[in-house]
């Protein structure tokens, strides 16, 4: 009987988790107080170059829950954006990150770590000051181990503030990438005008990148462009060889996804490291802009 009264509290719990996810507010409210009492982790998926060697990782947000274990950021994503919760949280991502950065560079293997930025922190009128302030904390850390990603897909506010954001993150010696390219609706302006150091080809032109001629085309204008005007340029969702192959081939200098790692704890980082081992390359495998 008290197995069964266990598993009906798990149900319990399981139901207010699925009903609360439903809503908007209960969404935010689950974020809240897992920020509250300390749930939520970070996970780090390792960033390749096409030449083989580790560029560094990126920062992924999970939320720790009591019955269902680690959930992702798509359950939660609108509330990360949350006028309450977008400030309070990027500075705990910052802070974890920029942390274990820390760690990894004092340990002597040195890695760049990038944190996802939610639009409304980044427009915040602190968030300069939260970056620099999470800098002093760990004064040993290099600041250009740490890359901080704009979405594109959020319109900014306008450009001239985004610029002199980015402008002011290199001050510091922090680099940037602008996140999920392609999706939005300003792409080329952004291009142009945002001096970013990276771009990331959002997986949604990455998956069908193999069979479909447009998806290919798109893929193939970004990189060129990008590696044109001197940035670097991140695949994300690599989840196959042929990817890798096709992305190469056509420019891209970057890679993340599936096919070299999934999101894993920090404490698997340096062993993953360590591990790595790229597949051979030709040099008539990659591309002129990449030689
Ligand atoms: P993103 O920044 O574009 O991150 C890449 C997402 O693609 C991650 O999902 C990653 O796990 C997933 N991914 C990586 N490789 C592959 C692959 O080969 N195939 C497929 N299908 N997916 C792959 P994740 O961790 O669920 O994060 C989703 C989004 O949530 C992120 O997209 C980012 O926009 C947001 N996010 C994550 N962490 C944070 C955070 O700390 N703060 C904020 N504001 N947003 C975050
Ligand atoms: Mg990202
Ligand atoms: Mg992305
Ligand atoms: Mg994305």
């Amino acid at each position: 009987a008290a197995k069964d009264a266990g598993r009906d509290q798990f149900q319990l719990h399981s139901l207010a988790l699925d009903e609360a996810m439903r809503t908007e507010a209960g969404t935010r409210a689950l974020l809240e107080q897992a920020l509250q009492e300390n749930r939520l982790v970070l996970y780090y998926q390792p960033v390749v170059s096409s030449a083989g060697a580790v560029i560094g990782v990126e920062a992924l947000i999970r939320l720790q829950h009591p019955e269902r274990g680690l959930i992702p950021p798509a359950a939660f994503f609108s509330a990360l954006d949350h006028v309450r919760l977008a400030r309070p949280i990027g500075r705990f991502v910052l802070n974890v990150a920029l942390h274990q950065a820390a760690l990894w560079q004092e340990a002597g293997h040195p890695l760049r770590v990038s944190v996802n930025i939610s639009t409304r922190h980044l427009l915040d009128a602190r968030f300069l000051e939260d970056l620099q302030e999470m800098l002093a904390k760990y004064p040993g850390l290099r600041p250009e181990l740490v890359e901080i990603e704009i979405t594109e897909s959020a319109p900014l506010r306008d450009m001239l503030e985004a610029q002199r954001l980015l402008v002011a993150c290199h001050r510091l010696g922090v680099r940037v990438a602008l996140d999920d390219f392609g999706t939005g609706n300003a792409s080329l302006t952004y291009l142009q005008r945002l001096p970013a150091d990276s771009i990331k080809i959002d997986q949604s032109f990455v998956r069908d990148v193999i069979d479909d001629p447009k998806d290919l085309a798109i893929v193939t204008a970004v990189i060129t462009a990008s590696r044109m005007l001197g940035m670097n340029v991140i695949a994300e969702g690599v989840e196959t060889a042929d990817h890798v192959d096709l992305l190469v081939k056509t420019g891209c200098n970057h890679l993340q996804g599936y096919f070299f790692s999934k999101p894993i704890p920090a404490e698997d980082v340096p062993a993953w490291v360590a591990h790595f081992r790229p597949a051979p390359r030709t040099k008539d495998s990659l591309h002129p802009l990449n030689i």
